[in-house]
């Protein structure tokens, strides 16, 4: 479904992403993993355009996404939904209207919306805190809402950079949780950025390991901590033990 071909982007002389490549298969969950700076952000930012790449392709369902034009993207972006490490709702709308919001403005009704947007808040065990603004919300019921908002959009792939990495650490589970019954049921394809080792153990379907830019090991979890290829796989192996 999603293939990336030598991707590339330059920030001044600094090489954030080196002719990466990456292939995402249906409903499968792919965990990223890799040290701070090794271009995790950088990379699954340019699968949606958050960060223009300086070269390659990102070929979603044969559509390549860097060479779609504005109205193109738009209608691209709907059937991609991002997960951000800060929730970034809005503290005077309420949970529901936050997810509606996005769907109000692609042109839905409201009525059409707050159906959905009820749906999604559902499927992330948010339907009791609907009318609450997000002040009123934990941290992770915050991200919960966040999760509904992508939710909404029954977005055929979804991204993830970090979803738990701002959160309290008591509250980091309820969102885990949340994205493995999503993994679980293949709700989407999922592409997941998160150091959560555990997760990463028993929910992918597949590992890849980054480093200074690159993809330097990609494999089962079973595989990819008990026998590594990489440094990278050493550093995380060692962590485990
Ligand atoms: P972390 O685990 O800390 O989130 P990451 O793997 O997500 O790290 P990126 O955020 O993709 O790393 O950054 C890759 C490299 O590009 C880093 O060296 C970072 O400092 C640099 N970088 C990222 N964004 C920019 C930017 N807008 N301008 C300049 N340099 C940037
Ligand atoms: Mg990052």
């Amino acid at each position: 479904m999603l293939s990336i071909q030598n991707l590339y982007k330059q920030f001044g002389s600094l090489v954030a992403v080196n002719n990466l490549e990456l292939s995402v298969a249906p409903g499968e969950t792919v965990v990223i993993m890799g040290p701070s700076g090794c271009g995790k952000s950088t990379t699954i930012r340019m699968i949606n355009r958050l960060i223009e790449p300086d070269q390659g392709a990102v070929m979603f369902d044969n559509v390549d996404i860097t060479r779609l034009d504005d109205a193109g993207l738009r209608t691209m972006r709907k059937r991609i939904g991002y997960v951000f490490q800060q929730f970034n709702l809005i503290s005077r709308l309420s949970a529901i209207e936050n997810v509606m919001l996005g769907l109000v403005m692609g042109g839905q009704s409201k009525e059409e919306a707050y159906g959905k947007a009820l749906a999604a808040l559902g499927k992330v065990g948010m339907e009791q805190a609907i009318d609450q603004k997000p002040g009123q919300l934990s941290g992770g019921q915050q991200q919960r809402v966040g999760i509904a908002r992508a939710l909404a959009f029954e977005p055929e792939l979804m991204l993830w950079d970090e979803p738990t990495a701002s959160l309290d650490p008591m509250l980091v589970r309820e969102v885990l949780i949340v994205m493995e019954e999503l993994a679980k049921y293949r709700a989407a394809t999922m592409l997941v950025v998160t150091h959560e080792i555990a997760f990463a153990l028993h929910v992918a379907d597949r590992i890849v390991l980054m480093e200074k830019g690159a993809v330097v090991e990609t494999g089962l979890p079973s595989q990819v901590f008990v026998e590594p290829a990489s440094r990278v796989g050493r550093q995380y192996k060692e962590l485990i033990e």
